[in-house]
């Protein structure tokens, strides 16, 4: 289930009214339920119960750190990738043991300070970062636990800025120079060769390239145990969300309707499809997801300013935009856009655009809305996650409070900026 719905003409989280919360804490204002995030960390735990598996959530989805906090306490592990994000993890209650840390542009300091907090594995981007996190586990006379990411080479059929599996793409080590790879690592002193890893990209809306992935990488696992003792595979993250009909009635429907075909991906779908491969292997499988986990569980709620008709458009103009949600902007991302007061059925083809200086400040172009007028709020539905996260200062608007609802109760995840903090640490 999930947790936005009307209730009594007015747009809900879990218990608490929208328009309340943004009259008391003012726009543009992200709001998350905390049901939902821990109704999907369940849900896909449990999904793959049958076998060793451990959740790491992906922080880049969304790091607020009572978000972190609330998933720490379900027991989650955590996919970092940078020191930042480990300091966030830690610092919201996080166990580093239970952290990987990925990417491919790590430096001597994060690298350092995931040693000395005890990470659970580095994930290796390429032969040259092995070398280099051997010599500095070598001074600090510490044991660096790493896995190589393996880029398996597989056309995830996403966005092509989300797609991470090819050999075009800049993550990984190729298929092709994996072996070698682990072979001259094992020869490098403070490496332990803990596991393997792979992640082909991000809003995966069928199951068939993860069967591909897994497929293909699921032998040279087996391979690796039997050669080097590896003790897990992550099979990295990327289940898609819904974004259309986010909100309408109905809209878990797919949740609960697997034989729909037209639907993303449900995590038991995904199980079921990839466990047969993953269960002989005997290792730990860890699971990275971050979309699927804070996707639905955020909205990003704005209010109309203006309404401006042109010669050929209706511009609807609101007090939020690229700056704090660059979905669209950046990859073609749809959001749901919906009437914080239940909409009466009139229907305009409208842009929804933002106060930015730049012409891909839009939510929507050419888009069939519910009607809403100047002063009423809207939320942008199923922006949990790479909303926030992505936010900037860009033409100086502060960045917008969170909040983090749970049942009939709501705290603020983060204060609204003021225009201090938005020279904070500058000089002149
Ligand atoms: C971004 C990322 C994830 C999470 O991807 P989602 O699509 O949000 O599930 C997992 N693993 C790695 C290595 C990533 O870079």
């Amino acid at each position: 289930m999930h947790s936005f719905h009307y209730s009594n003409g007015s747009l809900h989280c879990e218990d608490i009214s929208i328009a309340d919360l943004a009259n008391q804490y003012g726009t543009p204002l992200y709001v998350y339920s905390s049901e939902t995030f821990r109704d999907r960390y369940t849900r896909l735990d449990a999904a793959f119960s049958s076998i060793n598996h451990e959740v790491a959530y992906a922080v880049k989805a969304n790091s607020n750190l009572s978000v972190l906090r609330l998933l720490a306490k379900m027991g989650s592990g955590f996919d970092i990738v940078s020191g930042g994000e480990l300091f966030r993890v830690i610092k919201a209650g996080g166990d580093p043991g239970k952290c990987t840390f990925a990417g491919v542009g790590k430096t001597r300091d994060e690298i350092e300070y995931a040693l000395k907090q005890g990470i659970y594995s580095i994930n290796v981007e390429s032969e040259e970062e092995a070398l280099f996190i051997s010599q500095v586990a070598s001074e600090l006379n510490l044991v660096a636990p790493i896995a190589f990411r393996v880029n398996p080479n597989v056309d995830a059929k996403t966005h092509k800025y989300i797609s991470t599996g090819k050999s075009e793409n800049k993550f990984g080590i190729d298929f092709e120079f994996i072996l070698d790879a682990y072979e001259r690592a094992s020869n490098l002193p403070n490496l332990k060769l803990k596991g393997l890893q792979m992640h082909i990209g991000s809003q995966l809306t069928s199951v068939s390239p993860f069967v591909e992935a897994v497929e293909k990488v699921a032998p040279l696992a087996a391979d690796l145990k039997d050669k080097y003792d590896i003790e897990f595979l992550s099979i990295g993250g990327g289940i898609g969300i819904v974004y259309e009909e986010a909100l309408a009635s109905g809209s878990e429907s797919w949740w609960t309707d697997q034989s729909d075909e037209t639907r993303p991906l449900t995590p038991e779908q995904y199980s079921s499809a990839i466990i047969p491969s993953l269960g002989p292997l005997g290792l730990k499988i860890l699971l990275e997801p971050g979309r699927f986990i804070a996707g639905n569980a955020g909205v990003l709620v704005t209010k109309c300013l203006y309404e401006k008709k042109g010669t050929t458009k209706t511009f609807k103009i609101v007090d939020s935009g690229m700056h704090h949600l660059i979905r669209p902007a950046l990859y073609e991302g749809f959001h749901e856009i919906v009437p914080v007061t239940e909409p009466t059925g009139a229907i305009d083809a409208v842009d929804v655009v933002g106060p930015i200086c730049e012409s891909g400040d839009f939510f929507c172009q050419n888009r069939e809305v519910p009607n809403f007028v100047p002063g009423e709020f809207i939320a942008l539905m199923s922006a949990g996650a790479y909303g926030m996260v992505m936010a900037t200062t860009y033409n100086s608007h502060p960045l917008p409070a969170e909040i983090l609802v749970d049942g009939n109760q709501a705290k603020i995840a983060r204060k609204r900026q003021t225009f201090q903090d938005l020279v904070e640490g500058e000089e002149g």
